[in-house]
């Protein structure tokens, strides 16, 4: 459902910098991939590129046979809206806005009913956990609520791609567990292909491959057998073999 086709990016400045060399990937639908590697690596380069929020210098995004890069603003706006969910690291909520109302926003922006607005924001609330905090304010919630109601808000539309860049950066062991078992369960529910960016082997232990990205080059990838343990442990010894000057992974470096 998503390929990408020998996709390089070049950030233009004084000084040139190559984020991204003749990338590939083929992504089938309702695959949940992770993409690994060093900081500065070009993960959300890569990310962004894909979400059509940042141009490719070359090569080509295909989703679901079309190529959201060719189009024009309006009718690309309207593909990332309807399409398209995005997680993130900062949960990128409206503070002035309640939990339901952050939930419906992309329904509001396509003039849905208030009414399959309410029925749509409770199913997901409940199937998410967070019922019972759909009238409180953002600062009125923990972290791990708030990026289970920007689940919730990537999900409303049910698009047909996830992307999440880092969505359990800010978030403590118990509450990223509850949100990558969240990502998981509407993975699985709606077979919404879905691409996450982190440092965390636990948080990729929960997709299905893990891509890994070293100097803007694609390093290796590994696919998941039938233990998320087994797994867990080939992200860890990928992650030291590759090695790469970060902090991210200096507590897996055995030497
Ligand atoms: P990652 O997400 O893996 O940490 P990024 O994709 O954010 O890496 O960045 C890859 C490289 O591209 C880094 O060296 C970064 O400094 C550089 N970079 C990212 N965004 C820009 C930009 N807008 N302009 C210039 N360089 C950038
Ligand atoms: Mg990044």
């Amino acid at each position: 459902m998503l390929e990408v086709k020998n996709v390089s990016k070049v950030y233009e400045g004084k000084v040139p910098y190559r984020a991204l060399t003749d990338i590939n990937l083929q992504v089938d639908k309702g695959e949940f991939v992770g993409i690994m590697g060093p900081s500065g690596s070009g993960k959300t380069t890569l990310l962004n590129i894909i979400a059509t929020i940042d141009e490719p210098t070359n090569g080509e995004v295909i989703i679901e046979n079309k190529q959201p890069h060719q189009m024009s603003k309006n009718k690309l706006a309207k593909f990332r809206r309807q399409e398209l969910g995005f997680v993130f690291q900062d949960f990128n909520l409206l503070h002035t806005l309640t939990v339901e109302e952050n939930i419906v926003l992309p329904l509001t922006l396509d003039r849905k009913s208030v009414k399959e607005m309410k029925q749509k924001s409770q199913v997901i609330a409940e199937t998410l956990g967070i019922k019972e905090i759909m009238n409180k304010r953002t600062y009125e919630i923990s972290g791990g609520q708030a990026q289970r109601t920007a689940v919730a808000r990537a999900m409303i539309h049910e698009p047909k791609l996830v992307l999440a860049d880092e969505p359990t950066g800010n978030l403590d062991s118990k509450a990223s567990k509850d949100v990558m078992e969240m990502l998981t369960l509407m993975n699985k529910e709606h077979d919404t292909t879905m691409m996450l960016v982190t440092h965390d082997a636990q948080a990729a232990s929960y997709c299905d491959r893990v891509v890994f990205i070293r100097d803007g080059k694609l390093y290796s990838e590994i696919h998941k057998g039938d233990s998320q343990k087994v797994f867990f442990q080939q992200i860890i010894d990928t992650l030291s073999l590759m090695g790469g000057n970060d902090n991210d992974l200096s507590s897996i470096r055995l030497s």
